[in-house]
């Protein structure tokens, strides 16, 4: 359930002498704000709108956006909504930001670490493929497999294709959290022999999307 909605909040403002009540004649008038913002789930997302009030401090007129006298307005409008007092409206964009920017470096690191582990294989890697990129005569159904390094000699490679296709890959990510690949018959007998250049290519349009390096001993 996504809780959200729009909110309002008054914040109270500096005296004011100068203006005076037209019901009870009084000048001392307290000024205050109000801030409407959006929120998702209380956390403030952005402010749409915001209105400076005045209340009299004698007969307690309240006076609110248009009721006010413009130049009153004006007036007490930048200190009212400084910027340090409308920052915290813009808590929620500021926490999106920074997830969004985390993801980014995030991905950044990711994308940095398989080129490394596919430019340098070792035996006992896996790969998490959509063949449907790779091989020309892949299964769309299962099109998710996983290819396991089982020789290198310089530039050349040997892989065994896992015995299994999966719909999605989260079919590839279960097999190995579950430790299926670790068993005897995953990964079929059948080897196909490939080059560094190929795997970066397969990487380049998508085929390879994660890569798993097997802990040392
Ligand atoms: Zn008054």
């Amino acid at each position: 359930m996504i809780i959200f909605g729009t909110r309002g909040k008054g914040t109270p403002g500096e005296e004011l002498v100068t203006e005076v009540c037209p019901v009870c004649g009084h000048s001392l008038h307290r000024t205050f704000g109000i801030t409407s913002y959006f929120h998702v789930f209380w956390i403030p997302i952005f402010p749409y709108r915001r209105r400076a009030g005045l209340v009299c401090s004698h007969c307690q007129l309240s006076r609110v956006g248009k009721n006010l006298p413009r130049r009153v307005n004006e007036a007490i409008r930048p200190q009212l909504f400084s910027l340090p007092r409308l920052l915290p409206y813009f808590t929620g964009l500021f926490l999106l930001a920074v997830l969004v920017a985390w993801g980014n470096w995030n991905d950044a690191r990711k994308l940095e670490r398989h080129l490394a582990l596919i430019d340098d294989p070792r035996v006992g890697d896996i790969y998490e493929v959509d063949s449907s990129e790779i091989f020309r005569e892949a299964d769309p159904e299962s099109k998710y497999l996983l290819l396991k390094v089982v020789m290198r000699d310089g530039e050349a490679l040997e892989l065994a294709s896992g015995s299994l296709g999966y719909s999605s890959f989260f079919g590839c990510r279960n097999a190995i959290e579950n430790r299926e690949t670790e068993r005897g018959q995953y990964f079929q007998a059948e080897r196909i022999p490939v080059d560094i250049r190929t795997l970066r290519k397969w990487r380049e349009r998508g085929g390879i999307f994660d890569v798993h390096r097997p802990a040392a001993d």
